[in-house]
């Protein structure tokens, strides 16, 4: 069954930083709690580790109300942002402290630190001072001691936020095949790492959880406007949809999975790509990225809009054509 939690609130003096909370995390499965700063994304995942009482509500694993077990009975393992290892032991005894606490002997903590350390890509490094780790040795350390007693529940806070770029999408993707399989609860901020990482993304806002879904399901139908601008919308226009097509001032778009009627349609910077016919414009502004350019054009209507384009186009005059894969359907109108 796993992690159920019943209209958990937690306030902090006149502060309710966790509202009315209902969620579940079956067993086997991961699920991410995603929202700006500030929303009571840790504060949630606090109380369910049992370091934050709630104010009212109730944690449970199995059915069973953790009221009453303290931290360290629930069987639960926690990684935070910034590993939190012990300075004055080696990899080896970082990683074994929770086995040592629980009297495992050391044939077996042995055993079972290399068997971890190899799963988070650290075979090898027993004997290496805590100290002299990178910030993303750190953190694998970090999860290899939550994982060694086998907890029920892993509980990870902002685990990937404390490494820079590059080394975060490296550890994301090195995180979620640790984590298939098990049963987690991911706080991020990061749209990116939590639709990498979870099998359920629950969006939260202002303490609230306003959306609850498959990653899929939540990126292309976010509930509402102010989630698809968390979700990287930064437009928006009516549409009409018809046989799964959906028809706005913009063009036409192929969206299958839509439903016929009136709706609100999403725009993130892709939804508009340069195409053999579409709307004509003049790029007013071009900002290199990674691995593409952001455009602003000018459209004959005189609209703004951005869009995205490759590299290797330079031309100041585009044409512009609807990508499915950049919009969203934010909800049905009428
Ligand atoms: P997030 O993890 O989404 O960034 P937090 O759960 O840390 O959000 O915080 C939610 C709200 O609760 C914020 O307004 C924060 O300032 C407040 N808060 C968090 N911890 C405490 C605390 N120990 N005492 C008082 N206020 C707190």
């Amino acid at each position: 069954m796993g992690l159920t939690v019943h209209d958990l609130t937690v306030r902090y003096g006149s502060l309710t930083a966790v509202s009315a909370v209902d969620l579940s995390v079956p067993d086997g499965s991961v699920l991410a709690l995603l929202g700006p700063s500030g929303c009571g994304k840790s504060t949630l995942l606090r109380a369910v580790a049992g370091l934050e009482p709630p104010t009212t509500g109730r944690v449970c694993w199995d059915g069973a109300d953790l009221a009453g077990v303290p931290v360290h009975r629930r069987e639960f393992g926690l990684v935070f942002q910034d590993g939190q290892l012990l300075p004055h032991r080696n990899v080896a005894g970082n990683v074994a402290f929770g086995l040592r606490m629980r009297g495992v002997d050391r044939a077996a903590r042995r055993e079972r630190v290399a068997e971890l350390l190899e799963l988070v890509g650290l075979d090898g490094y027993e004997a290496r001072r805590s100290t002299e780790l990178s910030g993303g040795e750190q953190q694998r350390v970090a999860l290899a001691r939550a994982l060694a007693p086998h907890p029920r529940l892993l509980l990870l806070d902002e685990p990937l936020s404390a490494l820079d770029r590059a080394l975060r999408e490296q550890l994301a993707m090195d995180l979620a095949r640790v984590l298939a399989g098990t049963t987690a609860l991911v706080v991020t901020h990061d749209h990116d790492e939590a639709f990498t990482l979870a099998d359920r993304v629950a969006v939260m806002r202002a303490g609230r959880l306003v959306q609850t879904g498959p990653p899929a399901e939540v990126w292309r139908s976010p509930v509402d406007e102010d989630t698809a601008r968390f979700l990287g919308c930064g437009a928006f226009v009516p549409a009409t949809v018809h046989g799964g097509v959906a028809t706005c001032e913009l063009g036409s778009v192929e969206l299958p999975w839509a439903q016929s009627g009136s709706v609100l349609l999403g725009l993130r910077p892709s939804a508009l790509r340069p195409a053999a016919s579409g709307l004509k414009g003049e790029v007013v502004q071009r900002i290199h990225r990674r691995d593409h350019v952001r455009l602003r054009v000018r459209l004959e209507s005189g609209r703004e809009v951005d869009a995205v384009a490759g590299v290797l186009d330079t031309a100041s005059a585009v044409t512009l054509a609807l990508d499915p894969d950049g919009v969203a359907l934010v909800s049905r109108r009428g």
